[in-house]
């Protein structure tokens, strides 16, 4: 009982995957014509779902148009809408028809490339793409992949730098641990970066076995523009080896979670070198732009890492999941990640580069981004996103009220309230409430500093520069009800001081 009749029943009909196909893609064109009009971030209370949903899986087959139904009513409301032109949250997530493309053909060939014979296209295309990639970055030749015969550098494509960071530290302790000289013990082995640091790195450090205790937080300041020092790192590394601990590895970043800093590479790798640490550099949200001629200087000194990672996913209009990891030794990356012995590996076998066994067909989407979209046009989109985000910086300059807190480099602008606005400690989160409220617009914040900080990241793929100057009137608008608001809040309480009113507009 129960079951269709099995002439039914055929889960890969190409007949019904045609039509139904075209009313999933029809729906996600709508939802890109809408999306603007959506509040970008949702009301709905924790929970929501389960009021709206069954109990249980459906026991009979349900038609397509039923299950979009559901996600007009029940899934939109409780999305974030990362795709809104006026979403300037965390980093982007940057989309394209390229992208989605990319990943409709790699879920629809579907095959699982884990070494070489398993899919040989698979591996071939992976190398060949980041190379491109690799190329257009102008990375270091040690960075691309040696051609068919043995191990030097190359590229694969992980879902996301935190397994790009698992991997590369794993590579780094076992190197490491069997070094001569080394005492092999883990809980001697010490992991470096900065207090701006992602905490992805940290992650990894306790996933690969090292000690919380061994991860060494150098503090930044806003004299080195949140950046590391050498000095820093080289003071901590010398205090630990004196100490009977062995430096391991350090990550440097290139555009910081917080605020886009940048750590200088080129001093961070002859530190490295000197004390013989891997160094990784961190680029996931930054290196998309160092496709761009006016940012590669920030990756002078790559040469010197270890391994380098950056999320095209983010940045460079390719869909989630993708970031590209190279490493100039891949034979260090396999020696701690295969389970074969060394004569047995005569080709490349993805597998023994990441976590998993199985992995999706990713290169073919990072493929259809470069050819459909083109180099130039990639360029294109990076110029226009740094662009709007100069224009919304000059326009934060321009208002008194407020002032920019770090200096920007790329798409992201952070900037706050002044102090002198007369709006108390609090002010700036209140008026991030109040934006995000709003559901017109959606920024996050950072801590920099002691001080809470409003990011405005520039980069949703449908942004255009009158939806950062809508985003801008509408925080001014805010700004003002928020702190007449504040002065009446004062007034009642009696204290009646109105001597910080003066001069602010
Ligand atoms: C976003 C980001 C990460 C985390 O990337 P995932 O791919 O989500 O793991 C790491 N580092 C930096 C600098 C980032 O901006």
């Amino acid at each position: 009982m129960g079951s269709l009749p099995l002439e039914l029943f055929r889960p890969l009909d190409p007949e019904s995957l045609s039509k139904e196909f075209m009313a999933v893609v029809d729906f996600i064109a709508d939802y890109y014509r809408e999306v603007e009009l959506f509040p970008v971030s949702s009301p709905v209370n924790p929970g929501y779902l389960r009021q709206l949903l069954p109990a249980a899986a459906s026991t009979f087959s349900e038609p397509i148009g039923a299950v979009l139904d559901d996600i007009k009513s029940c899934i939109l409301p409780g999305l974030t809408h990362w795709q809104s032109p006026n979403f300037f949250g965390y980093f982007p997530a940057t989309a394209s028809t390229a992208g989605l493309l990319g990943e409709i053909l790699c879920g629809g060939l579907n095959v699982v490339g884990f070494s070489w014979v398993a899919s040989p296209a698979v591996t071939e295309l992976e190398t060949i793409v980041m190379d491109w990639m690799a190329r257009l970055l102008e990375l270091p030749a040690a960075f691309l992949s040696p051609g068919d015969c043995g191990f030097g550098g190359g590229g694969v494509i992980h879902g996301s730098t935190c397994e790009a960071v698992v991997c590369t530290l794993a590579a780094a302790r076992d190197r490491a641990l069997s070094r001569p000289g080394s005492r092999g013990r883990i809980d001697r082995l010490t992991v470096y970066a900065s207090d701006q640091t992602h905490f992805t790195v940290q992650k990894a450090a306790k996933l690969v076995g090292i000690p919380p205790a061994n991860f060494r937080v150098i503090p930044t300041s806003a004299a080195s523009g949140y950046g590391l020092t050498a000095g820093g790192v080289r003071s901590a590394m010398a205090a630990d080896s004196a100490n009977g601990f062995e430096p391991v590895y350090l990550c440097g970043t290139v555009g910081t979670t917080a605020v886009g800093a940048v750590d200088p590479l080129p001093e961070l790798g002859e530190v490295a070198t000197e004390f013989g640490v891997w160094f990784h550099v961190d680029a996931a949200y930054a290196g998309s732009a160092c496709i761009f001629p006016e940012f590669r200087g920030y990756l002078a000194g790559v040469v010197k890492a270890d391994s380098f990672s950056m999320n095209p996913h983010k940045w460079l209009l390719s869909n989630m999941d993708c970031c590209c990891l190279w490493v100039q030794s891949s034979a260090a990356l396999v020696d701690s990640l295969s389970t074969k012995p060394e004569i047995l590996r005569n080709v490349v076998d993805y597998k023994d580069w990441q976590i998993a066994l199985s992995r999706r067909f990713r290169a073919l989407k990072l493929w259809v981004v470069m050819r459909k979209i083109g180099a130039a046009n990639l360029m294109e989109h990076i110029r226009s996103d740094v662009a709007m985000a100069k224009h919304f910086e000059r326009l934060v300059e321009m208002d008194s009220r407020f002032e920019v807190s770090a200096e920007r480099r790329f798409a992201l602008v952070c900037f706050r309230l002044k102090p002198t606005a007369g709006g108390g400690a609090d002010v700036n989160r209140r008026l991030l409430e109040a934006v995000n409220g709003s559901g017109r617009a959606f920024m996050t914040h950072a801590v920099v500093g002691g001080e809470f900080v409003l990011r405005f990241a520039v980069g949703a793929t449908l942004t255009e520069l009158r939806h950062v100057e809508a985003a801008w009137r509408l925080i001014q608008e805010k700004a003002g009800e928020l702190l007449m608001m504040i002065r009446l809040e004062n007034r009642d309480d009696g204290d009646g001081n109105e001597s910080n009113d003066h001069g602010i507009h």
